[in-house]
């Protein structure tokens, strides 16, 4: 069974749901933004997904680090201390009941009369909302379609303008496919909305960090599990041929965590189902979950 786009692999109930917006927290079905908000007109504005498990923000040094270079990158001055967006947003999913959840961050440049150059005075616009996610005991396998990378050349930054992101995955959906695999040169920088791994032998092999691609809190993760547990990691440049060749293909994203691509443009990858080595990592990733939530266990 594949996952399709149209079925999320998380289920939100998000409506009803208790938001923040500069300082207050309210329903998010009355939360409100200007129109002349810079997020609203330009796009101008940075953001995380952190997933939340049993009620635990996951990562969350590394999702504050990553949100404080992508404000540094677009120089929009931090508009909370990082207690301050610890208390925040564990105030959101405390009044959001706990549990497992998916917690959505944008700061945007602020409102201002509308002009491309950075208003004199503007005030960053802090925005998070939250929504419960239905845990699926496995991933399911998926299909993902190759696509050319027509994105910018800064896409380390998170940004909120995600225009080519928006239509390289629907155009993976309307092929049946979860996601698309983006290249660029001949060479795999990352998915639309994921990082990519690939297994070729005994390395397991993902793209450099650099400017071509987002530096994935998963994609680190996966990383250092792998290594810490005598798998061999190569950091290095993945070709298209490479891709093809693959025994094993992954897809890496704080909501999907570590998903097995079984096949690739029509063709099955490696032995058509889930590999081994996805197996080991996938086991290892829920074992670092796991000591998460009980660290005395
Ligand atoms: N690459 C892109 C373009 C993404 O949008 C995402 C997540 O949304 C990722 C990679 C995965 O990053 P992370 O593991 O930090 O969620």
């Amino acid at each position: 069974m594949f996952f399709r786009s149209g079925e999320a692999m998380t289920t939100p109930d998000g409506l009803g749901e208790m938001a923040y917006l500069d300082g207050r927290f309210a329903p998010l079905a009355e939360t409100r933004v200007s129109v002349l908000d810079r997020g609203f007109i330009f796009g101008d504005a940075v953001y995380e997904v952190i997933p939340v498990y049993a009620g635990r923000l996951f990562r969350l040094g590394e999702h504050l680090d990553r949100l404080q270079s992508s404000m540094a990158a677009i120089r929009i001055d931090p508009p909370l201390e990082r207690t301050a967006w610890v208390s925040l947003l564990e105030t959101l999913i405390a009044r959001n009941g706990g549990g497992r959840q998916a917690v959505y961050v944008q700061v945007t440049r602020g409102a201002a009369p509308r002009d491309h150059a950075f208003p004199p005075q503007a005030r960053p616009t802090v925005f998070a909302m939250t929504r419960h996610i239905v845990e699926t005991p496995t991933p399911k396998p998926v299909r993902a379609i190759t696509l050319e990378d027509i994105r910018w050349s800064r896409c380390d930054i998170k940004a909120t303008s995600l225009l080519p992101n928006v239509l390289l995955r629907q155009q993976a959906v309307d092929e049946g496919a979860i996601d698309a695999i983006l290249l660029r040169g001949g060479f795999v920088t990352e998915g639309a909305a994921t990082n990519v791994f690939v297994v070729r032998g005994d390395a397991i092999v993902t793209p450099p960090k650099g400017h071509l691609l987002l530096p994935g809190i998963t994609r680190d993760l996966v990383v250092e599990l792998a290594g810490e547990n005598g798998l061999r990691v190569v950091e290095a440049p993945v070709a298209q041929a490479e891709l093809r060749a693959a025994d094993e293909v992954w897809l890496t994203s704080s909501m999907t965590e570590v998903v097995p691509v079984v096949e690739l443009d029509g063709q099955p990858v490696g032995g058509g189902g889930p590999g081994p080595v996805w197996e080991r990592v996938w086991a290892l990733f829920q074992g670092y979950k796991r000591r998460l939530d009980d660290p005395g266990g």
